[in-house]
């Protein structure tokens, strides 16, 4: 029998709020509220959520210092949604740590989606040990069991640090990851001058996975954002 998932949702809309509740318990989800981005914030801490649904604009912290503070702490996945529409509110939600984003109105089914797609890929991260990822045909291949790329069948030696920058992009294709978000990935802390590190790093994978390092297949750039690995 499948496992129970526990979704938090974070939203100050008693009616939103309601909506969304009875549409995902009727998908077997258990569904905990909360108006208060601080109370999300402590319930997170405790509560083991697998998704966290958060409404950008909350009477008391915004969406995106609370987003900011929950991807500080954890992976866990967060679907923002926001009443703003404006294109760049949709990159900075990313930007900020969002796995996905949706605007007011949106259908509540629409949400169900987003949310069984995220779910779906976050638990095959739990599958861990045995996995590996491979694109384009076995053309890049990434064996986390042995912790070994190939790409064109040569085995690629990367540094810890690029493995790891790799993984977390593949993992996740079409995700985009800012510089800092990535840095805390890779090194577990961030300092100044990250940015950099971070484009060094990416500069470098490059070199060894990609066929033209200059047009890239696979590690791709998203400006004035960070990476992502196509999909
Ligand atoms: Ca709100």
């Amino acid at each position: 029998m499948a496992e129970v998932r526990k979704i938090l949702v974070v939203e100050d809309e008693k009616k939103i709020a309601e909506v969304i509740k009875a549409y995902l318990e009727r998908e077997d989800y258990l569904v905990t509220t909360t108006a208060s981005g601080a109370e999300a914030l402590t319930l997170a801490d405790s509560g083991n959520y697998d998704l966290i649904v958060l409404d950008l604009m909350l009477p008391d912290l915004s969406g995106e210092e609370v987003c900011a503070e929950l991807r500080r702490r954890s992976d866990v996945p967060i679907i923002m949604v926001t009443a703003r529409t404006a294109e760049d509110e949709k990159v900075h939600g990313l930007n900020i740590g969002a796995d996905d984003y949706l605007t007011k109105p949106f259908s509540p089914r629409e949400l169900v989606a987003r949310i069984k797609s995220i779910l779906r890929r976050t638990h095959s991260d739990t599958e861990f040990l045995a996995e590996k990822i491979d694109f384009d045909g076995e053309r890049l291949v990434i064996d986390v069991a042995r912790h070994e790329v190939r790409f064109d069948g040569e085995p690629v030696a990367l540094t810890p640090h690029e493995f790891k920058l790799l993984l977390t992009l593949a993992r996740h294709p079409g995700r985009v990851y800012s510089r800092y978000e990535l840095i805390n990935k890779v090194q577990g802390y961030d300092y100044e001058g990250y940015e950099r590190t971070i484009d060094a790093h990416v500069k470098n994978l490059r070199q060894k996975i990609e066929a033209d390092p200059k047009n890239p297949h696979y590690v791709l750039t998203v400006f004035g954002v960070g990476y992502k690995f196509a999909t």
